[in-house]
């Protein structure tokens, strides 16, 4: 919610500064005028922010001030990205007839909207009562609250449909690939030796860009991983952590180093230059009976 001063834009102040046809000011780099026309901007700027971003937002200003003549605001309205509603404070319990326009986006402010009833007595806004007139009474502040808790609790709706949870590491674009897709086993081995299962699979990958290197280079290929340890060491060039201890040090290393290797010399370079590595995907097999022998 934003209220910028509107001591400028005020049609009281005298002499004035600003008129309806030149609502920038009559003098628009006037210290005071300039001042008010920078608040002013800034909070139109807020608003149509609040906008793009589909969020809350409230200008409030006295009825009648000169603002509304900034074509910023009349752009906000003719745009479609905010709506204008005005309340008099005399209906929400003020003894003066004050009235407010809000500029709104993204709240049900016609909710707000309350006309004088015309069947009471009203304070003149003069003197001592000027700025008192001004406050908000507490059935406006309520009804206020009540409509930016409406506007957040659609907004809060709305990105729960909208916005599925995302995190995670699986892709519903790879696993789709993947299921839909007959494969077959083109290479299979024995690991000679026991060793830490990120080693492993990381020596796998170098096996995969090996054949690929000599089959398909110059090509962009797309692998997908089990391990997202492994992939993560793979674009870091950085060895697992969980392999070191395991006395398997050096072997990391080694085969990022051959990794390296092949993207450079053998044909997969082009790969490197764009992106590091060739794209890699994550995705998790159900039944990996390696990852039992390493005690996962
Ligand atoms: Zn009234």
């Amino acid at each position: 919610m934003i209220e910028p001063p509107c001591a400028t834009f005020s049609p009281a102040q005298h002499p004035a500064s600003r008129g309806y046809d030149q609502p920038r000011g009559y003098n628009p780099l006037e210290e005071k005028t300039l001042e008010g026309t920078e608040l002013a901007l800034r909070s139109l700027a807020i608003l149509k922010l609040c906008a793009d971003l589909r969020k809350p937002g409230l200008l409030e200003q006295p009825r009648k001030p000169k603002m509304r003549r900034l074509e910023e605001w009349i752009a906000l309205l003719e745009l479609g990205l905010a709506e204008e509603n005005w309340a008099a404070s005399c209906a929400y319990g003020s003894p003066h007839q004050k009235e407010f326009v809000f500029l709104s986006t993204g709240l049900p402010a016609g909710n707000l909207h309350r006309k004088c009833t015309r069947d009471h007595q009203h304070i003149p806004i003069q003197g001592k009562w000027t700025k008192q007139s001004a406050v908000y009474t507490d059935k406006l502040a309520w009804a206020l609250a009540e409509c930016f808790h409406q506007g957040l609790t659609v907004m809060h709706r709305e990105a729960r449909q909208h916005s599925p949870k995302t995190q995670g590491l699986e892709s519903f674009l790879c696993n789709d690939v993947l299921l839909s897709h007959s494969w077959k086993v083109l290479k299979h081995w024995h690991w000679a030796k026991p060793t830490h299962i990120n080693i492993q699979e990381t020596s796998t990958t170098c096996r995969l860009l090996k054949h690929l290197a000599l089959k398909a280079a110059s090509t962009r290929p797309v692998i997908v991983m089990d391990s997202n340890v492994g992939l993560s060491a793979l674009v870091k060039k950085k060895i697992p952590p969980q392999a070191s201890g395991h006395g398997c040090e050096g072997q990391g290393p080694q085969h990022l180093q051959e990794i390296s290797i092949l993207h450079t010399n053998l044909g997969l370079r082009d790969s490197m230059l764009q992106i590091a590595l060739p794209a890699t995907q994550t995705c998790p097999c159900l039944f990996h009976p390696s990852q039992r022998a390493a005690g996962r």
